[in-house]
């Protein structure tokens, strides 16, 4: 059996006293695009952050390529090839396109000729400040500098935010190339349930903090019933009639 890219086993996080993500296990292996889903609330956003060293865990264990980085810092985290591109997209308004691939840790050389080659946009916008793009090319922008860094786990919370659906149809099939092409495993929230199992190739369905369903994302296509009952907190019923899950596009 091969190494997962990414291997979290047995994850508690939280917030003071309040245990959000509880016993969690999951894992991205080489090239893979794998979604997590799950309603508002239910701790996607902690997760990602836990696995990048944001969030402190109480308890588990976060692997990547089969090496523990449990106790590791973020910035370690992100020198061992984690790329986490947070809700809210992280770019500086007054900093030009270019000048963000400058930017970075010293021992980090980021190489804007990857998010160029996958983004041709973004070397068109090279000499234009972040802060008069439009939120697409923001979005860009934030996901060029995740390549940029030639990463091998790239942890990506909702792209879709704030943008028209057809934008987010344009960018998620350069994610699904770039992991097709390099072997970058992804691991990718998003609230717009279609458009992620549109690229993915495997989701988790996460309630409560805790893992409610592993499928195919095939699968998920087929029998929408599947996420629709663990959004509602039932077991998967796979008669017809159950209703679109919340996020729905
Ligand atoms: P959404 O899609 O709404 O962002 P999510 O699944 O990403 O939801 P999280 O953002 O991880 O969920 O939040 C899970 C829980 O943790 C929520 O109850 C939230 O209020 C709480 N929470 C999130 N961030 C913090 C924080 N910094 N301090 C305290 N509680 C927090």
């Amino acid at each position: 059996m091969t190494t997962p890219v990414l291997h979290v086993e047995g994850l508690h996080a939280g917030y003071d006293s309040a245990t959000v993500v509880r016993d969690l296990t999951l894992a991205v292996n080489s090239g893979e695009v794998v979604a997590l889903l799950g309603p508002n609330g239910a701790g996607k956003t902690t997760t990602l952050q836990t696995i990048s060293g944001l969030v402190r865990a109480t308890a588990g264990r976060v692997s990547v390529n089969g090496l523990d980085i449990s106790a590791h810092k973020p910035s370690d985290r992100a020198m061992g090839g984690i790329a986490h591109v947070p809700e809210g997209r992280g770019i500086f308004a007054g900093l030009t396109v270019a000048e963000h691939f400058r930017l970075g840790h010293p021992r980090e050389r980021l190489d804007a000729d990857v998010a160029y080659q996958y983004f041709p946009k973004l070397a068109e916008l090279s000499g234009r400040r972040a802060g008069v793009l439009s939120g697409g090319e923001q979005q860009m922008l934030a996901v060029g500098r995740a390549l940029a860094r030639k990463p091998q786990l790239m942890l990506l919370d909702e792209l879709s935010l704030g943008l028209a659906p057809v934008v987010v149809e344009q960018l998620l099939p350069i994610i699904r190339k770039y992991a097709d092409e390099t072997g970058c495993g992804v691991l990718l929230v998003e609230q717009h349930v279609n458009l992620a199992l549109g690229i993915a190739d495997r989701a988790y369905l996460l309630a409560h903090g805790t893992i409610q369903l592993d499928r195919p994302a095939a699968e998920l296509r087929e029998d929408r019933t599947l996420i629709a009952a663990s959004y509602l907190g039932k077991p998967a019923q796979p008669e017809a009639g159950a209703g679109t899950p919340p996020g729905d596009d």
